[in-house]
């Protein structure tokens, strides 16, 4: 390790840290649009305000379109061949878990609290404070760096695609964004609907699902003309694992379902309780829509092989989540997310899906598609990135697929670097997110370690 690196950036805690709670006390949560805010005022104001902190330490920045700031250092004008992508927006911190205030950045016992400090504030400011420690140390560069700070990664990333109208990127992207050491494969993406006509004289309507992307983890139905006895007993014959209540108003029951939510990514952890309660009606009654939706969605199946998806490689298995349902007198209309991995192709899949949904009738249409993300393990650039990984960290360095996007998805040769570690559950999105000092003082370092490595 470079002892100049390490103390450098152990020996501007202070300011790192006072940085981050400024940034902390933006509450750059996205809001309405304006002329000059595309995503709102408060993701515009942390934009202004890290782009006044870049001018002060000397970098060369661009603002495009108050959507993302670029600090670049390149001396002697030396071609930019590196990119550090992070971003200035948060998700909202409702929620009454809170200990500290979320927009008041808090340390206990060396741990820092704050919407933002590992997604993805803290790790914009230790990259910050990298490239601040490589330009002050004067490390010798072949090739400069570009600091690309984002304000609309938690909606959709058109941030991105304002600075896609105006620069390319470099050659070379992370993006401490994810988790270490690398991940450099990211699952393509398929989200659908299907539809069918409905009309039963025993299910009024069925509702399950609020999101496309998750396992859902309540669903209901309005049932007319099913006996009590029939009901309890069918629930209580049911081995899903979720849970049923009734209640009853004159002739009709409504059942609620209540499974375990889970990201569609990672569906393995969930228990849908759409499709356990689509299996409960159907052995209460015999509709031929709703006989053929549990034919392909059946409870317990998470890799698509009724749909015949199923297949998986060293970049894991596909995934497919059913996840809503609106179904009433008249239409059901079904939603579904598919994560697929390299072995397979957008259009193979959805060859399959067109194939399965037509011989049952359904009407099928897809509302989002997107390619797997790939870069090659034995890049030069993913090999630095995993050496450096292993010395300053003292672990071993590998790649990992995920069947999540990340802020770098649709940039090419772009991969995931930081910033979280291991299993911990740093509360990213939720209430009381934390990131340890110690932590962001390492990513500094990495950081820097990196820009020295690729860049020299
Ligand atoms: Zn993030």
């Amino acid at each position: 390790m470079n002892a100049k690196i390490h103390d450098f950036i152990y020996s501007h805690e202070g300011e790192l840290k006072k940085l981050l709670g400024e940034l902390v006390a933006i509450p750059s949560v996205m809001g309405k649009p304006s002329d000059n805010a595309p995503f709102g005022e408060e993701p515009k104001n942390a934009l202004l305000y890290i782009e006044k902190i870049c001018r002060e330490m000397g970098f060369s920045v661009t603002n495009y379109e108050n959507a993302v700031l670029c600090a670049d250092y390149s001396p002697n004008g030396a071609p930019i061949e590196l990119g550090i992508l992070a971003h200035l927006d948060v998700v909202p911190a409702e929620g009454a878990g809170w200990t500290t205030n979320p927009f008041e950045l808090a340390e206990m016992d060396g741990i820092l609290y704050g919407r933002g400090v590992i997604d993805d504030k803290g790790p914009a400011v230790a990259a910050l404070y990298a490239l601040l420690c490589v330009k002050e140390l004067g490390i010798p560069l072949k090739s400069g760096i570009r600091l690309i700070f984002g304000t609309n990664e938690e909606n959709g990333s058109e941030d991105l695609e304002i600075y896609k109208k105006h620069d390319k990127f470099p050659k070379n992207v992370f993006t401490p964004d994810g988790s270490f050491p690398v991940i450099n494969i990211e699952k393509g993406m398929i989200r659908g609907r299907f539809s069918a006509a409905f009309s039963d004289g025993k299910i009024l309507s069925i509702d399950g699902g609020k999101v496309i992307n998750a396992v859902p983890d309540l669903a209901s139905a309005v049932l007319q003309s099913i006996p009590r006895e029939k009901l309890l007993e069918a629930i209580s014959r049911d081995e899903s694992g979720v849970k049923f209540t009734i209640e009853q108003e004159n002739d009709n029951f409504l059942v609620t379902a209540t499974g375990k939510a889970a990201h569609a990514s990672t569906p393995e952890g969930g228990k849908n309780a759409l499709t356990a309660l689509i299996s409960l009606i159907n052995r209460l009654t015999d509709n031929d829509a709703l006989l053929g939706i549990e034919k392909l969605f059946p409870f317990g199946e998470t890799d698509g092989n009724s749909l015949g998806l199923k297949c998986s490689d060293g970049s894991g298995a596909l995934t497919c989540v059913f996840s809503r349902l609106a179904l009433s007198q008249g239409s059901a209309v079904g939603q579904f997310d598919i994560r697929f991995p390299t072995c397979t192709t957008l259009s193979e899949v959805k060859e399959k899906c067109r194939k399965a949904f037509s011989e049952s009738s359904f009407g099928f249409e897809t509302t989002l598609e997107d390619e797997p993300h790939v870069v090659p393990e034995n890049s030069n650039f993913v090999q630095k990135l995993l050496s450096v990984y292993e010395k300053i960290e003292g672990e071993r360095g590998y790649c990992v697929a995920i069947g999540g996007g990340t802020y770098v998805h649709n940039i090419e040769g772009g991969v995931a670097f930081g910033a979280e570690r291991g299993d911990t559950d740093y509360h990213m999105h939720g209430d009381n997110e934390f990131v340890t000092a110690q932590e962001l003082l390492k990513d500094a370092v990495l950081f820097a370690e990196v820009i020295a490595e690729v860049c020299s």
